[in-house]
């Protein structure tokens, strides 16, 4: 007798491993591995959720219209294309599923988010990875990638864990060179924290293209990581398909009700937003006086490098971090063993994880 078995392909796959939360023994711990929202959520959206729950016996409202309204009229966008999912990773999942089979390939830059590989490999798709330049997406070899089998290519702008971004104009020649029939995939969940002007999250060319799609994410700069919110912004046959595929109550009735209240809390993000350009300024200056390389960061994060080196690589020290309290996101899985990934923390976290470093690499 044998037994159930799962799809060819699918033991092959590395489950994701989420950035670690705790740290025993430690009196006061910081969590800096998720990058998380650094400020925690607007009190309004935490109402708001609150408030839902007096309705926890309905089923959510299946379109998620009150909200697709709002986001269509912040930023300016046509509500039908824009679909909602329980987090930008439910949608990443959907479009895998929707446009993916044996066979076929998905384009990502070598040091991308892995979600999109593991959405890839969940189908039977094979991950194509492209080489980067300097830790930042190479638009010519990203289209080098690209063969007969290619269906979608992922890009995360700016790119978690790198937090490099390519300007709009390398975005529109990576559309332009790309053929009609492959989906891009623009992930632009910390598109808020960038101050860049030569930046755009994606919209424009969602409108001017039939095979670009933008996600964003209610998890980071908004502060809902626990609700599972994000949403995609398509050309119409894709929201179609996306539509068709999803589940018929994929967005909670909280969340949807917490997701309003927060983009209705503009005065919240602006606050989070101040609070990241100050304290990522803050920790880089830092980095750079204690001697240590990092990529200069344009989302809630730093990538710093630890070589090995007599106790002070990169294992050693987040093990040295976490025993007093600071917990940073080890980045073997990414082909980056040689670094730490800190988010943007509340300010006496950030310090902490300074003094911490401090007591390795001071120089005087
Ligand atoms: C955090 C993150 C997301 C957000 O995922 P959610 O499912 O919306 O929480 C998406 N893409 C990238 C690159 C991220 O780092």
């Amino acid at each position: 007798m044998s037994l159930p078995a799962p799809r060819p392909g699918i033991l092959n796959i590395e489950p994701y491993t989420p950035g670690s939360s705790g740290a025993p023994g430690a009196a006061e711990t910081f969590k800096l591995s998720s990058n998380e929202s650094a400020l925690g959520a607007s009190p309004e959206a935490i109402e708001a959720y609150r408030a839902s729950g007096e309705g926890l016996f309905t089923y959510p409202e299946g379109s998620a219209a009150v909200l697709r309204e709002k986001l269509a009229e912040m930023h300016g966008l046509d509500a039908a294309r824009i679909v909602c999912g329980a987090g930008s990773d439910e949608l990443l999942q959907l479009l895998a599923r929707g446009y993916l089979g044996p066979g076929d390939n998905i384009v990502q830059s070598a040091h991308g988010f892995l979600v999109y590989a593991i959405a890839a490999m969940a189908c039977g798709a094979e991950p194509r990875f492209a080489p980067e330049k300097n830790l930042t997406v190479d638009v010519d070899a990203m289209l080098e990638m690209v063969d007969e089998k290619t269906r979608i290519l992922f890009i995360a702008n700016p790119n978690n864990p790198t937090g490099t971004y390519i300007p709009d104009a390398e975005l529109r020649r990576l559309r332009e060179e790309l053929r009609d029939d492959v989906l891009l995939v623009i992930d632009a969940a910390y598109a808020e924290y960038v101050d860049e002007a030569d930046y755009s999250p994606g919209e424009k060319l969602v409108e001017d293209y039939d095979n670009v799609v933008m996600t964003r994410t209610f998890s980071k700069i908004y502060g809902l990581a626990a609700l599972r919110l994000g949403w995609a912004y398509c050309p119409a046959a894709v929201a179609d398909v996306l539509n068709r595929i999803r589940g018929p109550f994929n967005v909670s009735t909280g969340a949807q009700a917490a997701g309003v209240a927060a983009l209705e809390d503009q005065e919240f993000i602006r606050r989070n937003r101040e609070h990241n350009r100050a304290e990522r300024d803050f920790l880089q200056q830092q980095l750079g006086g204690l001697g240590l390389d990092f990529v200069p960061s344009h989302g809630n994060f730093v990538l710093v490098k630890f070589p090995e080196d007599a106790g002070l690589g990169a294992a050693d020290i987040h093990a040295f971090l976490k025993k007093n309290g600071v917990i940073v996101r080890e980045m073997g899985g990414y082909g980056l063993p040689d670094y730490l990934r800190v988010t943007v923390g509340p300010k006496e976290g950030n310090r902490k994880f300074i003094a911490l470093l401090e007591k390795k690499f001071s120089r005087d």
